[in-house]
């Protein structure tokens, strides 16, 4: 089974709007031929959102704006979130649920994550749903059990029509950051461990069809052997986002 590549960046709390112009400027002229076999997905801040697309919007290329993190509702008294109807307003197709920093410094909850990702498919955005171990996790041999119930959480309720508006990205919380990556045998490891997963949900024509992408400290130097794993297919990159040609140098390995 042929799945077509995802390189999606993660720009974190990182970048002012005008910041975010030149980046995405910086993105959008390194666009070549061959991208049009990626999804190249950028995920500025919220604010950045409306300069972001001031760039990419417009020009030719097949570049996709997605959020770092949504509310489930649709509107209503939650000061400081955003919801979905803002995010499509704007221009955005995609949107990150649950990656870990959100889990870890503000809460965000297996259930949390699981009302995200039916928000989010039901207004039809494609969700790339964050999962991961930490350190302890996977020195005392439970990661892939620990991944594998985040998965099944995520997705709970979704059939397999739906699961297809669905990227998981795996990232152990140890890589994120560090500048210490999983090995690509640890991430194929995970990300079959992931699809088989997939499969007892929702079937495995589904789980087949579903983009398994690996993050933590992913770079152009190491993403080959990430990107030549049998079931990753692309990458969840914070860092290496936030240069133009580190970007750009991802999209072509992939
Ligand atoms: P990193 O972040 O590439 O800087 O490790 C990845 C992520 O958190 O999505």
């Amino acid at each position: 089974m042929t799945r077509r590549p995802i390189i999606a960046g993660n720009w974190k709390m990182n970048m002012t709007p005008a910041e975010s112009v030149i980046l995405s400027q910086g993105i959008s002229n390194r666009y070549a031929r061959g991208w049009d076999k990626v999804d190249v997905v950028v995920c500025p801040p919220a604010i950045d959102l409306r300069s972001v697309f001031t760039v990419l919007d417009f020009d030719k290329s097949n570049i996709d704006v997605g959020a770092q993190n949504v509310h489930w509702e649709p509107s209503g008294a939650f000061t400081g979130e955003i919801s979905i109807p803002m995010l499509k307003d704007v221009g955005c197709s995609w949107c990150i649920v649950g990656h870990s920093e959100r889990r870890e410094m503000f809460g965000e909850t297996d259930g949390d994550v699981n009302r995200k990702v039916r928000a989010l498919v039901d207004a039809k955005m494609c969700a790339i749903v964050c999962v991961g171990e930490s350190l302890s996790m996977r020195d005392g041999g439970d990661a892939v059990q620990f991944v594998c119930d985040q998965v099944r959480a995520a997705l709970a309720g979704l059939d397999a029509q739906e699961v297809a508006f669905v990227t998981v990205a795996y990232e152990p919380i140890w890589a994120i950051g560090t500048g210490r990556t999983a090995t690509p045998e640890q991430a194929q490891e995970m990300a079959a461990a992931i699809r088989a997963t997939v499969a007892e949900l929702v079937g495995q024509e589904a789980a087949d069809a579903m983009r398994v992408l690996y993050g933590g400290s992913m770079k152009p130097e190491n993403a080959d052997g990430f990107l030549a794993c049998p079931d990753v297919d692309g990458g969840l990159i914070g860092g290496a986002a936030l240069k133009a040609e580190d970007f750009a140098a991802l999209v072509e390995a992939a």
